[in-house]
């Protein structure tokens, strides 16, 4: 991960290393707020709008990738780069990775693609996980 930044060309900030750290070892999917909960624990005090400017960075630089699910805050992982989708559950909104469809990134090549030069296809699958399904 240091390594990553490092070829980035992002600054290293203490606060930059914190929420990165923070997104990687609070698993999978986490919001600002668990990030910022996470990078405070580390750094003593991060304001609220640092967190988000470093994620924003993050994200630019490609070593974070953001999910915006629709109605919820928008979630960070580390795992960027393959075009993996996401399954969603609508009670608790726990995220996990699914991976593309079929085959490798297929996503990108619609049926018809209008002219258009395509670099993401963004694939959330809601529904509700096995353990709100439970309760
Ligand atoms: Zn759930
Ligand atoms: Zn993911």
């Amino acid at each position: 991960m240091m390594d990553k930044l490092r070829s980035s060309g992002l600054r290293i900030t203490a606060a930059r290393l914190a929420v990165l750290s923070a997104i990687s070892e609070k698993g999978q999917h986490r919001d600002a707020e668990t990030i910022a909960v996470a990078a405070r624990e580390k750094l003593g005090s991060l304001s609220t709008q640092a967190v988000y400017d470093n994620l924003n960075a993050l994200a630019e630089a490609g070593l974070v990738r953001r999910i915006q699910p629709s109605g919820r805050a928008a979630l960070y992982e580390t795992r960027v780069g393959d075009n993996h989708h996401h399954l969603i559950c609508r009670i608790c909104g726990n995220a996990e990775d699914v991976d593309c469809a079929v085959g490798k990134m297929p996503c990108l090549e619609p049926v018809t693609n209008h002219g258009y030069m395509i670099d993401e296809a963004e694939v959330i699958y809601w529904g509700v996980c096995p353990h709100c399904q439970s309760g």
